[in-house]
This record gives structure tokens, C-alpha cells and sequence, in this order.
């Protein structure tokens, strides 16, 4: 941002207006700042002006702290955030601010710091440090109770979400809201000029905080987020800071707060979340493609397939507002399609987060059909059908044979070989992996896999679309399971083996819950059914006979036919129409006797024995997916593990989580397991990868 001679505005020409200008976003890096503080000692200093408006150039107000300037001493360099508040707050002459877009973290707090703020009706406002692991720190966590009130102030702080404008019309927050964008300065001259007659400098930090039962609403908050966000300790400390609007002189609160502040961004908990902030942003950018690679066009899209994962990936494309033609191969199975999706709408109308208008504008939007000549003047088809190779390659050279040439082919399966699909048809350079998770119109993960043949166009146009989904997308190559799923296996086979040597399926899911993880092996198990997992350990030992998996996940399906959810009963039991999940007499038993078959030694395994194994066991096979180049990089990992896996976000990770352990740490830690005498040695060796970022790392 360049220093800018003053504008001025108004009747009589005494209003200074002044613009954030950092494009994209308006954040407020040093540079930034810094010419901030000097148009506004400008404006103090000269003698025509009467007033100031502060507003942002573009399309928004300010989206707040320049984020990389976090980790290094600029984001402390005078003027920082909050003298720069100070210097408005405490100046001689009003300052308005004027918001459109949004004002987000400490583009609100700036806003905060102005004698009184205009909006559109539609802007956003927001407080979203929280979402990093921190608190807002410069006065955030003081300046919006006292103008929106205890309660509103808790909610947005401690949630991160963002309020309208129009939500928060009528608290001393916003002293005007306005329709339209184009007389929002305007109307900020006009209220500046007022002030600057009458001389009013009104601040935030001069008033009480307005709270009724404040005692009663804090003690709520702490008791929700002990509850849902045990392992995020920002949360508390945005109440703890919240809290001390209440209790202290502004300016002691606010040194509380910024205590807080330092105290939250040397946690490990922030430290993960910034990670994967950045993660999630990077993971967008493919190595070897140029930046000017053209995208193709996506006006319409097909999907083949409409069971469990065609159906959610064609809601999908409906949400974001992409024709869709579904095609089965029966009327009956077409109906059922159609009938999901639908219901899947009506449930979203339900919990109000649809309206009915919305809900028939996206079902207009989707054409069923039988017949693949319908399917020719798609841009873009994703097939979701058995995974089969031989049914797949039937439905991929039928797409071939009607597909418009540049249309992309796209298949969701979750571990048949890619290149050999494409190779079943003319276009090897079209065809590409979009693996969805399920429910997929739920899950945010896309893992986005190249093959051999696939065109650099065909990549970006899809990793495009993916965005356009609200997808985060990750790039990998073909192999058995891509990234996610192959390193699943591995964590599922340290599992079983935890259970050769005395663990039961509770302590195992038990333990790596308490870690974060959203659902412990064998939950997740009986959730996508046992029989899946099942089929893939037959195939793997008929293609790899030498891999060594326990026999105790075979029996349970062999001997006890236990599915999982689906039928009321997998490792654990399941009552009718809940998903809660009741250890089983019946598969503990089980266990006790296969181990007594086998001459197994039980014993008493601790929880962290098994956090470890489960974890090192991702982050090993982490490595070995760097090694081989299915993954470009160790962030992409963690990123798909924490949006796919429900890995807990305040890790970052397995990548980030066992290079905070030290990676020296985690070898000696899998070199005792390797000496176990009941495990397989082969487990544990370690990926080269691994080894030499441990060395790296000394
Ligand atoms: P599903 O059995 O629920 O649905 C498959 C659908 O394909 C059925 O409706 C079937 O009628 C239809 N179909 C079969 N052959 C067809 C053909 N020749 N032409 C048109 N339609 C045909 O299966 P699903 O769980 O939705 O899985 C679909 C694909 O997605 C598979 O490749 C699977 O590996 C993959 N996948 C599944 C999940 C998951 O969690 N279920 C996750 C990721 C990927």
C-alpha cells in the first residue's frame, strides 16, 4: 500500500477519506499499516479536515492480520495492530468506518477502534482468530462486547462465524446500515461531517459492557466447550478474555488479552491449525504444471451411477449449480437415485438449511436418463458404479463412444487401477480419478488422481471444479487406495494386531478418540461395513501373499457374520435407529479364543501404546506415499487426513503431528515395536523418507 495524498470529500470538503488498498484482500501487513497511520496523522495534522472515513478499496473492507507475517517478528513492528487502533480511537478528530464486503479478524477490530461504523446490509463481520488456535488480540475480545453486547460478542468470538450486518443492526456496533454498496460513502461523509460538527468522538472502550445473567452465560459457554472442544484451549481462553471485559479497566483487559494472545499462538493446538490453514492452501498448487495452463469450460456435468456416492457427488453439482444428467442402468435403480437426492434436499429444507424456492431450483437442475447418447454434450461425466473393473471399463467405453471430444471422464473409484481404465479408451488423456468421500455431499475431501496419460488441462480443470464444489482437493497418483485409504490399511492392520495382543475394540477406539480422532478403528469399521474391509484384505492377500494381517477381523466376519451398522451389529452391537455404539460379549469372546487357538500372550496394553501404533503406523506409510511420489507433498497428507479422516485438526496431521513428536522419537518408538515378538517385523521398518527428514531434522 502506497502512502496516498488526502482526499477529501463532503460539502465543504473536510472529510478525508481514507482506503485500505492491499489487493487481494485488504490485509493489514506492516506496509499496510503503516501507511494507514500516516494518512491518518496526515488527516490530524491538517487543519481543512474535520473528520476521516476509513474504508476498503475493492471489494471489502479488510479480511485482517496478513496471516504469514505471524510466525515473524513483523507482525510486532510498530506501528502494530493495536497502536494503529489506538491512533484512531484516541485521535483528536472522528474516524468512520464504511463496510462492505466484509471486515473480518483484525479488519473488525480496526472498524472497532473508529468512533462509529456504516455497513451494507450484507456485509460480513467477523472474529474468526479462533479458527487459528488465538483469540483476536488487538481488542477484539474488549471492544465488541461493549458494542454488541455479552452475549452476541461471546457467540462470534468463541464460533469464529460470521455475523450480517443486517443480524446486527440495532447494538451500538453499527450506526447505520445501508442497502446498497454505491452510497456507502456517501453515507459515511454525511455521519462523519455530523460528528466533525459536533465534535463527537464516541469510543468503544469508554463503555460498559451490556449483560444480563453475564455469570450464568460464561459459566454456559465453558460448560458447551468443555464438552464439544475439550482440545481447543482457545476457545476457553476467548471466554477467559471475554470475561475480562466484564471484570477489569479497559486497559488491563486489554493487556490480558494480549497475554492470551502469545500464550495461544506458542501452542502446539494453534501451531497445528495454522499448518493445515496453509496446508489447505498449498495443496491447490500441482509442482510441475504451469500457472497458465488453460482451463476447460464446465457448464454440465453427468453422473453414472446413482448409489450411495452418485448420488451425493450429483447433489454436489447441483449445489453449485451445474446441470446434471444421472444415469442408471434400470428404471427402478434410476427412480431410487432420484428419490435419495431428493430426500437429501428435503432433510437439508428441514433443518432450514435450504428453502423450498432453492430446493426446486437445484432439482431442476437434475435430468435423469437411461440412455447414453443423452450423455454427449456433457463437458464433464464422473461414474460412480460398482467397483468393478469390468463394469467400469464397459461404462467408460460406452462414454467413450458418445462423449463430445475435450469432455472429461471422470471415475470415483476408490482403488481400481486408473491407467488401465483409461487405456480402455480412446482418450487415456481425458480420463482422471475424483474420489469422493462419503457422504459426499457432506465430506469436504477430494482426492484428485493422474494418471499416466492425464492431460496437465484435464488436472486443473478438475482441481477447479473441485473448488467450486467447496471441495478441498488433493492431488495424487494411481495406486492401491491413493493416499487416504492406503494408509488406512495400514492403521487397520495395527489394529488388528492390537487385538492379537490384548486389546479390545473399546480401548482401542477409546484411546484414539481421547487422542482427537473422530472414530476409533473399529468404529469406523462398523460404519462403512466390515465386509468392505473384508473383500480388499482377500484381494490384497491373493496379490500380495506375503503381507500378514490378523485372521481376527476375517472371523468376524467368517464365524459371526457381524457387518456392522448396517445390520445392528459389527464389533460392537447397534440398538434399532441408533448409532451408539455397545461393546459385544460376543466379538470379546471371540478375540479371548483366537488368542488361546493361537497360543497368543494377552496383556495389559497402555493407551499410548496405542495411540502411537495406530498414528506411526499412518505416518510411516506417510512416508512411503512421499517416497513413491503418490502424494507432491507431506502437508497434502495431513490436509487429507484431517478434511477425510476426522484426524483432529488441533494435530495437524499425522506429517505436522510426528514432526512436533520429533521424528527421532517416533523410530525409537517403532524400533521397540519391531523388537515386540508377536509383531510383524516388516511393519515397522521405516520409509526412506522418513529416515532422512530424521536426519534432516538432527
Ligand atoms: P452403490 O452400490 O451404492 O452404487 C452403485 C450404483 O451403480 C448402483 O445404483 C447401480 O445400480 C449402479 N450401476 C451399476 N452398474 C451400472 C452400469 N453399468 N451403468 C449404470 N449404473 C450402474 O456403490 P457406491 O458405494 O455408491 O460406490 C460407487 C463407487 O464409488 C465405487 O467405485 C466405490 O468404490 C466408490 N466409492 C465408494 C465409497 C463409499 O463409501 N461407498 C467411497 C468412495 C468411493
Amino acid at each position: 500500500m502506497q502512502e496516498q495524498a488526502l482526499k477529501l470529500e463532503g460539502r465543504r470538503a473536510s472529510i478525508a477519506v481514507i482506503r485500505i488498498d492491499s489487493p487481494p484482500v485488504n490485509s493489514l501487513g506492516h506496509a499496510t499499516r503503516t501507511a494507514l497511520a500516516e494518512s491518518i496523522q496526515a488527516a490530524h495534522a491538517a487543519k481543512e479536515v474535520d473528520a476521516i472515513v476509513l474504508i476498503g478499496a475493492g471489494k471489502l473492507f479488510s479480511a485482517g492480520a496478513d496471516i504469514r507475517e505471524f510466525d515473524r517478528p513483523e507482525v510486532w513492528k510498530s506501528p502494530d495492530l493495536s497502536e494503529l487502533i489506538a491512533l484512531i480511537e484516541r485521535g483528536p478528530k472522528p474516524v468512520v468506518a464504511a463496510i462492505h464486503g466484509m471486515a473480518m479478524g483484525g479488519g473488525l477490530e480496526l472498524a472497532l477502534g473508529c468512533h462509529a461504523r456504516v455497513a451494507t446490509h450484507n456485509a460480513l463481520l467477523a472474529l474468526p482468530e479462533v479458527k487459528l488456535g488465538l483469540l483476536p488480540g488487538a481488542g477484539g475480545t474488549q471492544r465488541l462486547p461493549r458494542l454488541a453486547g455479552l452475549t452476541r460478542a461471546l457467540d462470534m468470538i468463541v464460533s469464529g462465524e460470521p455475523q450480517t450486518a443486517a443480524e446486527l443492526q440495532g447494538t451500538p456496533l453499527l450506526d447505520q446500515v445501508i442497502e446498497h454498496e454505491d452510497v456507502l460513502l456517501p453515507a459515511a461523509v454525511a455521519l462523519a461531517e455530523q460528528m466533525g460538527e459536533h465534535g463527537e468522538r464516541p469510543m468503544a472502550s469508554a463503555r460498559t459492557v451490556t449483560a444480563e445473567n453475564a455469570d450464568l452465560q460464561l459459566a454456559a459457554a465453558r460448560e458447551q466447550v468443555a464438552r464439544r472442544t475439550p482440545r481447543e484451549p482457545a476457545k476457553r481462553r476467548c471466554i477467559d478474555a471475554v470475561e475480562a471485559s466484564l471484570l477489569l479497566p479497559f486497559e488491563a483487559a486489554l493487556e490480558r488479552e494480549l497475554a492470551y494472545f502469545h500464550e495461544l499462538s506458542a501452542s502446539s493446538e494453534s501451531r497445528a491449525l495454522r499448518h493445515l490453514f496453509f496446508a489447505e492452501r498449498t495443496a491447490a498448487s500441482i509442482s510441475d504444471i504451469p500457472k497458465d495452463t488453460p482451463v476447460r469450460p464446465i457448464h454440465s456435468a453427468a453422473v453414472v451411477g446413482a448409489g450411495t456416492m452418485g448420488a451425493g457427488i450429483a447433489q454436489c453439482l447441483l449445489d453449485a449449480g451445474i446441470p446434471v444428467k444421472l444415469l442408471e442402468a434400470s428404471r427402478a435403480a434410476l427412480d431410487r437415485g432420484v428419490a435419495t437426492i431428493t430426500r437429501q434436499y428435503q432433510r437439508a429444507r428441514d433443518k432450514g438449511r435450504i428453502d423450498d424456492a432453492r430446493m426446486a431450483a437445484r432439482l431442476k437442475l437434475l435430468t435423469p436418463v437411461l440412455d447414453y447418447a443423452a450423455l454427449g454434450d456433457v463437458d464433464i461425466v464422473i461414474e460412480a458404479v460398482f467397483e468393478q473393473f469390468d463394469v467400469k471399463s464397459k461404462v467408460f467405453q460406452s462414454l467413450d463412444a458418445v462423449m463430445k471430444p475435450g469432455a472429461i471422464l471422470a471415475t470415483n473409484t476408490s482403488m481400481l487401477d486408473i491407467n488401465r481404465l483409461a487405456a480402455t479408451t480412446g482418450r487415456a488423456g481425458d480420463v482422471i480419478g475424483t474420489h469422493f468421500f462419503s457422504p459426499a455431499h457432506v465430506m469436504r475431501l477430494l482426492e484428485v488422481v493422474r494418471g499416466e496419460q492425464t492431460r496437465a488441462d484435464v488436472l486443473v480443470t478438475v482441481m477447479r471444479l473441485a473448488k467450486k464444489l467447496g471441495k478441498t482437493a488433493v492431488v495424487a497418483r494411481v495406486c492401491d487406495g491413493f493416499i487416504g485409504n492406503r494408509m488406512i490399511e495400514q492403521y487397520l492392520r495395527q489394529a488388528g494386531f492390537l487385538l492379537e495382543e490384548g486389546a479390545t475394540p473399546a480401548q482401542v477406539d477409546r484411546a484414539v478418540e481421547q487422542f482427537g480422532l473422530a472414530m476409533g478403528p473399529f468404529r469406523m469399521s462398523d460404519m462403512a461395513g466390515n465386509d468392505i474391509g473384508y473383500d480388499i484384505r482377500k484381494r490384497r492377500s491373493r496379490e500380495t501373499p506375503s503381507l500378514f494381517y490378523s485372521r481376527i477381523p476375517d472371523l468376524l466376519i467368517e464365524t459371526l457374520n457381524r457387518k456392522g451398522q448396517k445390520v445392528g451389529r459389527g464389533w460392537y452391537d447397534y440398538q434399532e435407529g441408533s448409532y451408539q455404539a455397545i461393546p459385544s460379549a460376543e466379538v470379546d469372546d471371540m478375540i479371548v479364543q483366537f488368542r488361546k487357538a493361537h497360543n497368543l500372550q494377552a496383556r495389559q496394553i497402555s493407551d499410548e501404546e496405542i495411540v502411537k501404533r495406530l498414528v506411526y503406523a499412518l505416518v510411516n506409510e506417510g512416508y512411503r506415499i512421499l517416497d513413491d511420489g503418490t502424494a507432491q507433498r507431506a502437508s497434502d497428507i495431513d490436509v487429507a487426513y484431517a478434511t477425510g479422516y476426522g484426524f483432529p485438526d488441533t494435530r495437524g496431521g499425522p506429517m505436522f503431528y510426528a514432526d512436533e513428536v520429533g521424528l527421532d522419537k517416533v523410530l525409537a518408538d517403532m524400533a521397540v515395536f519391531a523388537r515386540n515378538p508377536q509383531a510383524d517385523p516388516a511393519f515397522w521398518v521405516p520409509a526412506a523418507g522418513l529416515l532422512a527428514r530424521a536426519e534432516a531434522q538432527r
